[in-house]
Order: structure tokens, then sequence, then C-alpha cells
């Protein structure tokens, strides 16, 4: 049988409008908590002498985790479907919501935006979905959410739809191929399962979307690109960097370069998921013994890519960025911290070059003297210390980037130009 592809899904929405009930729904309907898991479930639950409830289970288990900050382990949250093996990346709702969104939106292929249908469209469903589309991700799916709260009411459907609609029209989303999806998160309909309670509605359903989605874009003829996410060091092993391929491809043996350090190590092997791989490609997670490098060399930020053609480390860089929000006014001279892949590194504004209308590109002003929320405009930015960082164009992932100062997301911005450290 032909492999299924990986796709990426962010979850996406304002707070309290039923993200992680909807992932949670999804991975329980879809078959994806381990049988295992919910034997032991059941046992616990006949001791208590209380009614199997599973699904309770996995929302209580789901929001534990979410308590302690912890991140997911990605390979529980994988859901099969016809076409794909769908990876659900989860943007945690407290503390630095919006970093862990960048973080997980950089990396999708596709968005589901979750939205409250009682409460529409809110200051977080606009934000997420600016950032959403200005990091390149190109589908989105709607769940409009809590249709139960609203007596699955197709009127009441219809009005948020509409909001929605606009607001993703807005930001340059093509409006025909985005589905509307009724659901309730909560009672699941729509999610997995159709609903009989909205005989009004018949196109799919949230698991059902996933195969309308397009394949992601393959990197795999692109140069290599394994932004590092850490390192260990294993006894009897050696120096292991972990980390997503986003472009090329890695094999055992590949002489590697990690920049910006610049150190060079030889692949001795690769694992994903606890197994060996003579491989690995675009979107797989991976860890890899690299002899010749010490864990003391390389850090999360830094970049993989082959001697012979690495990395591109920035002297400045030119981008297209939206500003989001600033209490005052971004002027040159002003060094936030740049998110981009996994690095964080303060960049400084030395050029405001021009100020564009967000959906055309079209100039507005030249030279502006400062930019405030909501502006668009075209920047160059310098690291105050080595950096890799890639054309979008190029290498897409490696090319986009969050600003963040005072706790809070500034701008998201995508890089059209790098000039290279010499
Ligand atoms: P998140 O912050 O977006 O992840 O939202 P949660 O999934 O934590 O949900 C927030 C609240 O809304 C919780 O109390 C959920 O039980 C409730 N909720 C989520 N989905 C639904 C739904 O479909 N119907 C109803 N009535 N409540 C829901």
């Amino acid at each position: 049988a032909k492999e299924k592809e990986h796709i990426n899904v962010a979850i996406i929405g304002h707070v309290d409008h039923g993200k992680s009930t909807l992932i949670g729904r999804l991975l329980y309907e879809a078959g994806q908590i381990p049988p295992h898991i919910i034997e032991q479930y059941r046992k616990e639950a006949e001791q208590k002498g209380k009614a199997t409830f599973e699904f309770a289970w996995v929302m209580d288990r789901l929001k534990e985790e979410r308590e302690r900050g912890v991140t997911i382990d990605v390979a529980h949250r994988k859901i099969e479907t016809n076409k794909y093996i769908v990876t659900i990346i989860d943007c945690p709702g407290h503390r630095d919501f919006i970093k862990n969104m960048i973080t997980g939106t950089s990396q999708a292929d596709a968005a589901i935006l979750v939205v409250d249908v009682a409460e529409c469209v809110q200051p977080q469903t606009k934000e997420h979905v600016f950032l959403a589309r200005t990091l390149g991700i190109n589908q989105i799916i709607v769940a409009m959410n809590k249709m139960d709260r609203v007596n699955y009411d197709q009127k009441k459907f219809e009005e948020c739809k509409e909001k929605v609609a606009k607001l993703l029209k807005l930001v340059g989303y093509k409006i025909e191929e985005v589905p509307f999806i009724p659901v309730s998160a909560y009672y699941g309909d729509n999610v997995y399962k159709r609903s009989d309670k909205m005989p009004w509605y018949n196109g799919p359903t949230i698991f059902e979307a996933f195969d309308m989605l397009k394949p992601p874009v393959k990197l795999i003829d692109k140069p290599l690109r394994i932004p590092i996410q850490d390192v260990y060091s294993i006894k009897g092993v050696g120096t292991v960097p972990v980390g997503r391929v986003e472009s090329g491809v890695l094999r055992v043996g590949d002489k590697v370069i990690f920049e910006p350090p610049g150190v060079v190590g030889e692949v001795k092997s690769i694992e994903m998921h606890h197994e060996p791989l003579q491989e690995a490609k675009p979107g797989d997670n991976i860890g890899f013994n690299v002899r010749g490098v010490s864990k003391k060399d390389i850090r999360r930020g830094d970049v993989t890519g082959h001697l012979d053609n690495p990395p591109t480390v920035a002297k400045d860089f030119t981008a297209q960025i939206i500003v989001l929000q600033h209490p005052t006014a971004i002027t040159v001279g002003y060094t936030p911290v740049v998110h981009a892949h996994t690095a964080q590194v303060a960049c400084r504004f030395v050029e405001l070059q021009k100020k564009i209308d967000p959906r055309t590109g079209a100039v507005k002003e030249e030279n502006p003297q400062f930019l405030k929320t909501g502006d668009a405009a075209i920047v160059k930015l310098e690291p105050t210390r080595p950096m890799v960082i890639e054309r979008v164009k190029d290498i897409p992932p490696l090319g986009r980037f969050a600003v963040r100062d005072m706790g809070m997301t500034i701008a998201a911005g995508m890089v059209i130009d790098v000039t290279p450290r010499k």
C-alpha cells in the first residue's frame, strides 16, 4: 500500500471557543487514544462505581497537560484519514499563548479556526487569522463550534459565518475554498460523526474536511534545513540534536554543518519515533547522532544543513511585516526579539523602507518615520547576534518570523531578502 502523506494542522481561535475540546473529541472518536489507556480508565471508573465516560477522561488529561505547561507529545496527536496522517498542532491557552501559536503555526500546512457561534469574531479570532495568513497558511477550515448553545439553529450559523467570511476575505483567503462546518465539539456533532441535529447542513464533517485539504508542498528538493529544538548527549551514542526536517533530505553518512557556530560533523544515525531511519524527509521529527560535534558546540536555534549548501547566517534581512499591536510606534533603532524557526534573537530595526497596503502590496508611503498597529511595511532588520534566516521564497518555514516585546506579539513577518554575513 502507498504510504499516506503527512499533514500538519494547527488549531487556532479565541480562548474558550473550544479548541482543546475539539482536539479531544477528534482524537477520541478517530480512535487515537490507545485502547489500553481507555481500558485502564474503564476499570478505574468501574471501581469508583461510575459509568464509563472515556471522553471526559480524555478532556481531563488534555487539560492537565496544558495546565502543567507540557508540550504534548505530538506522537499522541495523530489522526489517520483516508488520505493523510494528520498531526494536530495545539496552541496552549495560558501564558505566552501567541508565542506558542507562532511556533505551532509556522509548521502548519493548514489551520482549523474554532469560532464559538454565540460569540463569533473576537479579538484573538482576528489576530490568529492575520497571523495564519502572514505565516503562509493558505488553507483553513472553520469549525463553527457550540452549535448546541444556539439550538443547532441555521440562522445563527449563517449570521456568524458571514462575519467570519468577511474577516477571512479581508486578509486574502479564497472564501469559496473554505469549509464552514457547524459543530458541537462537546457533543460530537459533525466532528467525526455526522450530526442528525442539523439536517440543513450537507457539507463535510471536520474529519472529512481533512481529506479535502491539498497536500503540502514538498520541500524535498530544497537544500537541507533542520532547525535544532534541543541537543542531547546520550551515553554510548554521543551528541544527538533533535528537530524537524523543514526542507531537503538528511541521510546517514552525510557531512553536515551547524550554523551560526559553523561546526561540522558526520551523521552516524537517524531516529524517528524510536525507530532507526536511513534518511529523513521534510516533516520528519528526528533525533540524529553526529560525530565530531559536542553538545556544547550547538544549541536550540542553530540550523543544520549540508556542507555544500549551508544555512544562511544573516548580517541583515529585509522583510514584509504586519504590526499587530504596539502601544506607541516602531521607529528606527527599536530592538525587539525576533522568533524565527527555533531561534529567538534580538534584532534592530535599521530601516523603515515603505508602508504598504497589506492586501494589495501597493506602496502607501516611502521611508515612513514610524509604524503603528495595523500597518504593513517593508523593513530592514539587523540581528544583534548571529542568526540563521532564509528568504521565504527559498525555504518558506525558515523565512517567517514573529516580533515579540513586552510579553506580546508586536508583528509577524516574512523575509524578502537576506544579506549574508561574510
Ligand atoms: P479553548 O480555550 O479554545 O481550548 O476552549 P476549551 O476547549 O477549553 O473550551 C472552553 C469551554 O467551552 C469549556 O468549558 C468547554 O467545555 C466548553 N465547550 C467547548 N466546546 C463546546 C461545545 O461544543 N458546546 C458547549 N456547550 N460547550 C463547549
